[in-house]
């Protein structure tokens, strides 16, 4: 499996941290640690099929997707649990301002 990079976010500042970014990127979830390399938890919230996000930040993507292995090894980790991803968040002087929902769609896509 190869990483998506994802570059899109919404809002129009300058992110210094990775943690920002992200945070920015996948709306309100929530994010822990920092680095470019993120293992992307997904989740189908019920009754509305909502699809939400934690994100857990790494410096080099053998950790990021170390985790992503380790949680695919239970395959479906809860009963709500959507899948896990590995992402590479874009350089921070990269990322590109969109709207939100443009963003978000190109994620499912993707
Ligand atoms: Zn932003
Ligand atoms: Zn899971």
């Amino acid at each position: 499996m190869s990483a998506v990079t994802y570059a899109r976010h919404y809002c129009s500042r300058q992110h210094r941290t990775f943690k920002a970014a992200a945070a920015c990127i996948f709306g309100k979830s929530p994010v822990t640690g920092e680095g470019q390399w993120a293992f992307v938890h997904e989740y189908l919230c019920f009754p509305e099929q909502d699809r939400r996000y934690s994100i857990e930040l790494y410096s080099t993507e053998a950790e990021a997707q170390a985790e992503v292995d380790r949680h695919n090894g239970y395959g479906k980790c809860s009963g709500s649990c959507a899948g896990h991803r590995l992402v590479r968040i874009a350089d921070l002087d990269r990322l590109i301002q969109v709207e939100r929902n443009t963003a978000l769609k190109e994620y499912r896509r993707g």
